[in-house]
C-alpha cells in the first residue's frame, strides 16, 4: 500500500489564526481587527446555562439493574455502543455519586422500596429513565406482582420496548440531557400545536376551559 502525504485543508486558515493570535497576545491587535477578533471569539452566557450544559453532557449513572432490560442497559458502555462518546459512561457503585438512576427491569412490590431507598440516598439535582415495558406499564408480566415505577417514585424518561436496544437507551439519555439543558423538544405537541389533544368542558363555572382530563363518567379515552 502507498502512503502518500496530503496538506490538511485549511492548514492556511490554521497559521493564519496562530499568527492572530500571537499578535493578540503581544497587544499589536488594535481597532476593527482587535473588535473582530474579539466578537469572533468570546460567548457570553448565564450561569445557569453554564451548570446545566455540564450537569447534561456529564451524567452519572447509577449501577444498578432489575431484570433482563439490565443488560442492554451494560452494553451501552461497550465499544458497539461507547456512550462515552457523550459522557455517560462513568457508572457509579454508590448512590451518593449517581444522578441518573435507569430502572432496567421489571419492578415487583418488593422491590420499589429499596428503589425508592436508593433514588432517596442520591443527591439533587437527580434524574431517573424507566426503560422497557416492564418498567412503565408493567409489560408482559402484568399481574399483582408488579408496580410501574411512576407509581412510587418520579421518572423523567420512559423508552419503550422489550428489551430496549441500547440505541433506544441512548436515545433516551439524550433526551434527557434536552431536558437538562432546557432544550427539549415538543414533539407531536409542537407540530400540531397540541389541537385536538384536549377535552372542552361546556358547562359549569369552567366553560369554555381546555382541560387535559376526561369528564367523569367518560370513558372515551380509556
Ligand atoms: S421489558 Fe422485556 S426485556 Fe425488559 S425487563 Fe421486561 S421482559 Fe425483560
Amino acid at each position: 500500500m502507498e502512503v502518500t502525504r496530503e496538506p490538511l485543508p485549511g492548514a492556511g486558515d490554521f497559521r493564519a489564526r496562530q499568527l492572530l493570535s500571537r499578535d493578540m497576545l503581544r497587544g499589536d491587535l488594535e481597532g476593527e481587527a482587535l473588535d473582530r477578533y474579539v466578537e469572533e471569539r468570546v460567548m457570553t452566557t448565564t450561569l445557569d446555562k453554564a451548570v446545566a450544559w455540564a450537569r447534561g453532557n456529564s451524567f452519572y449513572p447509577m449501577t444498578f439493574g432489575l431484570a433482563c432490560c439490565a443488560i442492554e442497559m451494560m452494553s451501552i458502555v461497550g465499544a458497539r455502543m461507547d456512550i462515552a462518546r457523550f459522557g455517560f459512561e462513568a457508572f457509579r457503585a454508590s448512590p451518593r455519586q449517581a444522578d441518573l438512576l435507569i430502572l432496567s427491569g421489571r419492578v415487583s412490590i418488593k422491590m420499589a422500596p429499596v428503589i425508592r431507598r436508593i433514588y432517596d440516598q442520591m443527591l439533587e439535582p437527580k434524574w431517573a429513565i424507566s426503560m422497557g415495558a416492564c418498567c412503565s406499564s408493567m409489560g408482559v408480566f402484568n399481574n399483582y406482582a408488579l408496580v410501574p415505577s411512576d407509581k412510587f417514585m418520579p421518572v423523567d424518561v420512559h423508552v419503550p420496548g422489550c428489551p430496549p436496544r441500547p440505541e433506544a437507551l441512548a436515545h433516551g439519555i439524550l433526551r434527557l440531557r434536552e431536558k437538562v439543558l432546557g432544550t427539549e423538544k415538543q414533539g407531536w405537541r409542537e407540530r400540531y400545536d397540541a389541537v385536538g389533544t384536549e377535552e372542552v368542558l361546556t358547562s359549569g363555572d369552567t366553560d369554555g376551559v381546555q382541560i387535559n382530563v376526561f369528564q367523569p363518567g367518560d370513558t372515551a379515552g380509556a
